[in-house]
């Protein structure tokens, strides 16, 4: 990775990045799912990069990843932004020749969904990686997202999917996560979405604002 001082490691040009945010349970992952089919985007979520790493064998950092999922706390920048960097470049090579919109030849556009969660990790990863071009939003009470987290619980075999995980990821989405939305905010590149509507309403209105930015590649 790029040390410091030095331009970020990606042109912002052809690596097209969008972070998608929002509180635990605000829609990240099921509006990424439908970007990916509309858009030719490829979806990094950062917690299950993490994940990923936690089981990965031969890890160093397993059991502090999964003390840090389970209370709901950032893990240090350095591992996650390794990790997004290292699916990114993967993910660039493997498609150096596709024909596909937005990829090839060095080019790639991505949702980074769940990420920047704290200031330190957003100007590390701009610094480092590649600036984002535009971030999606999705803003939802606690209420709304408490009953979907509870409802997911009951499958998704999360180490955090339970009520004193949930409590402290609010707490720590608030604290430490909001600050970059309003950091970016003043940047002007985020779109608000109200993430308590139905899903095919939020993927509307997030349309809009990929549309007025990207090109959509697909008809379904
Ligand atoms: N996490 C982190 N850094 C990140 C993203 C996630 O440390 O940049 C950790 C954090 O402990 C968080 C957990 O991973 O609570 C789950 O994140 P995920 O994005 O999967 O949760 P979601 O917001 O989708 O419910
Ligand atoms: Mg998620």
């Amino acid at each position: 990775m790029s040390s410091q001082n030095s331009a970020p490691e990606y042109d912002a040009k052809k690596v097209v990045v969008v972070f998608v945010l929002g509180g635990p349970g605000s829609g990240k992952g099921t509006q990424c799912a439908r970007l990916v089919r509309d858009y030719g985007f490829l979806h990094l979520s950062a917690g299950d990069l993490l994940r990923a790493e936690q089981t990965r064998p031969g890890s160093q950092y397993g059991a502090m990843i999964a003390e840090y999922i389970k209370d709901g706390k950032i893990v240090p920048m350095e591992v996650t932004i390794g990790l997004l960097r290292n699916a990114i470049q993967e993910a660039l090579e493997s498609n150096a020749t596709s024909d596909k919109e937005g990829w090839g030849n060095g080019h790639g556009r991505f949702l980074i969904d769940g990420f920047p969660r704290k200031l330190d990790q957003l100007f590390k990863f701009e610094e480092t990686v590649v600036p984002a071009q535009l971030t999606l939003f999705l803003y939802c009470t606690e209420e709304v997202m408490l009953k979907r987290l509870l409802l997911r619980g009951e499958t998704s075999g999360r180490a955090d999917d339970n009520i004193e995980s949930i409590k402290k990821r609010f707490r720590t989405f608030v604290e430490t996560s909001m600050p970059v939305v309003d950091c970016l905010r003043k940047r002007d590149v985020v779109a608000e979405v109200d993430g308590t509507k139905p899903v095919d309403d939020v993927y509307d209105h997030i349309c809009q604002a990929m549309n007025a930015k990207f090109h959509q590649i697909s008809t379904s």
